[in-house]
């Protein structure tokens, strides 16, 4: 066995535990100005140069030489070769998958709406889709066709016509799984570029790459700089922080499966942040001696040890109820209630990506395919901000009709409030629709 894992332990009880809880939560964003100056750099030139700057920046960050752009293109014959490429398991995954994702995200459509006002005005509000969106997804070291299909899903769902996406193929390995998400996730076209260069062609367009509405998905240090910076000239999702969980549980969950759902967090970044709240102490005792039994079983285990180490804890709270206040401090982006009654506790939680019900629902379900999006709010922004959804791929216009009757009336009113604000035209503008008496 290697050495026992060092998890912190704390007592919320403790007197200096807001202190303890504070470091453990603390997370700056990197803000490297080398980076900064960089991806302005990259964004420059493809602004500039195009097409050109992307062959050349994808011959130098992703290893693949190409003679022109149309050597990066991908359209849909492509993605559905893809599809007869993968094993039929795989493919049968990816269908199962997106077709709850699709059933789940059915459900968050809003229709337009309209009253009628008793003098015949018409007060209202439609919904309009985007008219294309890109896709981010990232491939540097490895794959997520899960990614392509939580980012493609909602915007088809939401009627985006138009679907495009990203993705940088290292020395020119294109990963097939990716692709045959794609295909079943509806993508339209494939450009296999990435980067802070893929994200600049999104957002100003070049010869071949259309210009996109929004930008979706995430990536590294120079994607998410490169979102940032472009953020204005389209919209982006989020700029996403380390991924994280907090698991409540009663001391009655199998201790193995509580261990396995904290590494299945702390597997996919060293900064990945797992944190177990329990009335029961013996059972935080159990769960660390199941972390350090288990840790050596995983492929990832140096990686899920420094993110447990350094971000991990194990801590003691009075009650479920002092387990969900702390809870409501964190406001994390997965939280487990691993417990006999979840309903019980739900109301109580105030701020959550996502929340996974009970002694049978871990987290990794709802990363695939629950249905539920896995782009969630990290770093305790779900105390404002909500899942990826059908609602990030669609805008609202208000909707305004005066019946002459209504005008006259509205009139007097905007005249009043105009004129205070010396806006002679609008008061004029309202006045001309006043009905003479
Ligand atoms: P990536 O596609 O984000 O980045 C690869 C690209 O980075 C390359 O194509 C290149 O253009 C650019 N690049 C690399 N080195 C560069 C340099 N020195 N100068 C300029 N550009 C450079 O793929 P990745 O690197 O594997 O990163 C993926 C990231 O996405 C990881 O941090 C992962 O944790 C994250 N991720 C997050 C989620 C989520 O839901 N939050 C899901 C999947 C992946």
């Amino acid at each position: 066995m290697s050495t026992p894992l060092k998890i912190t332990r704390l007592d919320a009880n403790q007197v200096d535990f807001k202190q303890h809880l504070d470091a453990l939560l603390a997370w700056e964003g990197v803000s490297d100005k080398s980076v900064n100056e960089r991806v302005e750099e990259i964004i420059a030139a493809v602004r500039e140069r195009g097409d050109a700057a992307l062959v050349e920046y994808t011959a130098r960050f992703d290893g693949l030489q190409v003679n022109s752009m149309a050597d990066l293109i991908l359209d849909r014959a492509r993605l559905e070769l893809a599809l007869e490429r993968i094993t039929p398991e795989q493919r049968t995954a990816l269908e199962v998958a997106a077709e709850r994702v699709r059933i789940y995200h059915e459900h968050q459509t809003q229709p337009s709406w309209r009253y009628t006002e008793a003098d015949g005005t018409v007060l209202g509000q439609q919904i309009t889709p985007l008219d294309r969106a890109g896709l981010y997804v990232p491939g540097g070291k490895a794959s997520y066709p899960s990614s392509v299909i939580m980012n493609a899903v909602p915007a088809k769902v939401a009627g985006v016509p138009e679907v495009v996406m990203v993705v940088p193929t290292p020395r020119g390995e294109i990963n097939e799984l990716v692709l045959a998400a794609a295909c079943l996730a509806g993508v339209d076209r494939v450009f296999t570029i990435g980067g802070a260069q893929a994200v600049a062609a999104l957002a100003y367009g070049t010869e071949s790459v259309p210009r996109v509405d929004k930008i979706v998905g995430p990536g590294n240090i120079y994607v998410a700089t490169a979102k940032r910076a472009v953020f204005g000239q389209v919209g982006i999702d989020m700029i996403a922080g380390p991924s994280e969980i907090l698991v409540i549980c009663d001391g009655q969950t199998d201790p193995d499966w509580i261990a396995m759902d904290l590494f299945s967090q702390a597997e996919h970044d060293e900064d990945a942040q797992s944190i177990l709240l329990s009335p029961d102490a013996a059972f935080l005792d159990a769960v660390e001696a199941s972390l350090n039994k288990l840790l050596d079983s995983l492929e990832r285990a140096d990686m899920v040890r420094i993110s447990l180490e350094n971000r991990g804890a194990l801590i003691k709270v009075d009650s479920l109820e002092h387990a969900c206040e702390i809870s409501n401090r964190i406001a994390p982006e997965h939280l487990e209630l691993s417990v006999a009654d979840p309903d019980a506790l739900l109301p109580a939680i105030r701020h959550a990506g996502a929340i996974f019900m009970g002694r049978f629902t871990p987290e990794a379900l709802g990363d695939y395919c629950a249905g539920p999006n896995h782009v969630l709010p990290t770093s305790g922004t779900a105390r404002f901000s909500s899942p990826l959804g059908v609602y990030d791929f669609q805008k609202r216009s208000s909707v305004i009709f005066c019946s002459p009757e209504g005008a006259s009336e509205l009139a007097k009113t905007a005249s009043v409030l105009a004129r205070g604000e010396s806006l002679t035209a609008h008061a004029r503008s309202a006045e001309y629709r006043i009905k003479p008496q």
